[in-house]
């Protein structure tokens, strides 16, 4: 391998681990996103919560509602059980029990309203946790997938940096400086000269300059500045 061909070959390496040190940042990123999930929770906890209350509330007026039954049933007796002759008393009486008659009423139908929002908070609720269960279940087969996938990852680029201190050991020194020099500024340091033409900046490179990258000299592109590889 001449000595363009060599930092041609390091340059493969280093994209190489660029890309897989990108996946790995986008595998911990996807590893540790779990918003959606935890939103999914929160929403399934607040939606329990508020059935509970509904149900505290039901539960009371349920027992409101039994004791102004009870408390009718004992005015009713009273009035008709023959007890109370007094006219005014009687009278008194009655209006009770057409105040209490309408208070169950009222009651009765706003227990009714509680039922129905009750059996909707709970379809809702359960609908909640099922979407709760399934995103659970796929973050954990996520978690298993990408936990595999990293692992691969983490061996690959232990090969790829051992490869890459072998190949660097093997080219002078300064070439590699120059390699890195010109990697900080452009995306390829190292490009072929195809068709007479640098494949970075697609100008036309005057022969003999590419007659001397041939022979394995480093030459730079006089326009772009990069290194010319030539087959
Ligand atoms: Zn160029």
């Amino acid at each position: 391998m001449s000595l363009p061909e060599q930092l041609l070959r390091l340059q493969q390496i280093d994209l190489a681990i660029h890309k897989m040190q990108q996946e790995l940042d986008d595998i911990a990123y996807r590893l540790s996103d779990n918003e959606s999930l935890l939103a999914a929770e929160s929403r399934l906890a607040s939606q329990r919560e508020q059935l509970e209350d509904a149900r505290k509330k039901q539960k009371a007026l349920e027992w409101e509602v039994d004791d102004l039954h009870e408390k009718a049933r004992r005015t009713d007796s009273k009035l008709y059980g023959g007890g109370t002759k007094n006219p005014k008393e009687l009278v008194n009486l009655e209006k009770e029990i057409r105040s209490l008659r309408s208070q169950i009423s009222n009651k009765e139908d706003a227990l009714l309203g509680l039922i129905d929002q009750g059996e909707e908070m709970e379809a809702k609720a359960r609908a909640s946790a099922e979407e709760f269960g399934r995103l659970n279940e796929e973050w954990l087969e996520r978690q298993e997938t990408l936990g595999k996938r990293k692992g691969e990852v983490e061996t690959a680029l232990v090969e790829l940096r051992e490869n890459r201190d072998r190949l660097a050991k093997q080219i002078d020194s300064g070439a590699i400086s120059l390699y890195e020099r010109t990697s900080r500024t452009r995306d390829q340091a190292v490009v072929k000269v195809q068709r007479g033409r640098c494949q970075g900046c697609h100008i036309t490179v005057p022969t003999s300059q590419w007659q001397k990258a041939k022979a394995g000299n480093i030459v730079q592109c006089s326009s772009c500045s990069r290194i010319l590889s030539v087959e």
